[in-house]
């Protein structure tokens, strides 16, 4: 049974990363997310059912468009199976509930912000704020904290701290992030709350830190040269949202 539930959420996992995909192709170029369905963006002919399927269709069409040809990026395929793995974990870890419901939500969000932001740059606002105020709505069945108050005020003040931490960064920093990040920062505070947020700022910051200077040493990136937070600040925000409560008590138990 465990094990049908497992393989239920990687192919959902699947269904949703071909989604994922779709919305960071037409969202930073303003195309409407509904009409057309699927096509090729080559040539516009729209996706027969097994064109449908994902993973195996990109690799028996050897990552081709069965009719012009025209290669479809690696990242469509690479963002089917992460999404694919992470709904399995996320359901290994989590176990069936409406924080899993929840959680699997936030998860895409946070792939097609991490997708988006590592291609074009961009965190949309047209994916932030709607996601912002569904945070904060979402928090009293979400958070952990006692009563609906205390779930709001969590996801508020958690909102508020990453929000602030990154303002103060982009005014110390003259923008050396982008006012996205700062968004995105309070976005992820709302739906970690307080003190969750620094689990995945903290997180964030460490794997961009380890990054950027990867980067530089292999010559790839130039000392002021700009490179993107958001997808380090989404992976912080999926870790927070899995191992936050622990990291929180292990961080408790030090100090
Ligand atoms: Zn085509």
């Amino acid at each position: 049974m465990f094990t049908g539930w497992v393989i239920f959420f990687f192919v959902l996992g699947a269904e949703l990363g071909s989604f994922i995909n779709m919305l960071s192709d037409r969202l930073p170029a303003n195309k409407s997310i509904v009409t057309p369905g699927s096509v090729c963006d080559a040539c516009g002919k729209r996706l027969g059912a097994a064109e449908l399927i994902p993973v195996f269709s990109y690799i028996f069409l050897k990552g081709r468009c069965r009719s012009c040809g025209a290669k479809i990026p690696a990242r469509a395929l690479w963002v089917e199976i992460a999404t694919a793995s992470l709904f399995a974990i996320f359901y290994v870890i989590i176990g069936p509930s409406a924080e899993l419901a929840i959680s699997l939500v936030y998860l895409c969000v946070f792939i097609t912000l991490f997708v988006i932001d590592l291609e074009k740059g961009l965190i949309l606002n047209v994916i932030i704020y709607p996601c912002m105020l569904l945070a904060l709505a979402l928090s009293p069945l979400y958070l952990q904290a006692d009563g609906i108050l205390a779930n709001l005020s969590s996801s508020f003040f958690g909102g508020l701290s990453g929000f602030g931490l990154f303002l103060l960064i982009y005014i110390a920093s003259r923008g050396g992030i982008g006012e996205g990040d700062i968004k995105m920062a309070g976005f992820i505070g709302l739906v970690c709350g307080f003190p969750n947020i620094f689990v995945a700022i903290f997180t964030g910051i460490v794997l961009g830190g380890l990054a950027a200077a990867a980067l530089m040493l292999s010559g790839k990136r130039r000392k002021g040269q700009t490179m993107p937070f958001g997808p380090f600040l989404a992976v912080g925000a999926v870790t927070a949202m899995l191992f936050g409560s622990q990291i929180m008590d292990w961080y408790l138990g030090l100090a």
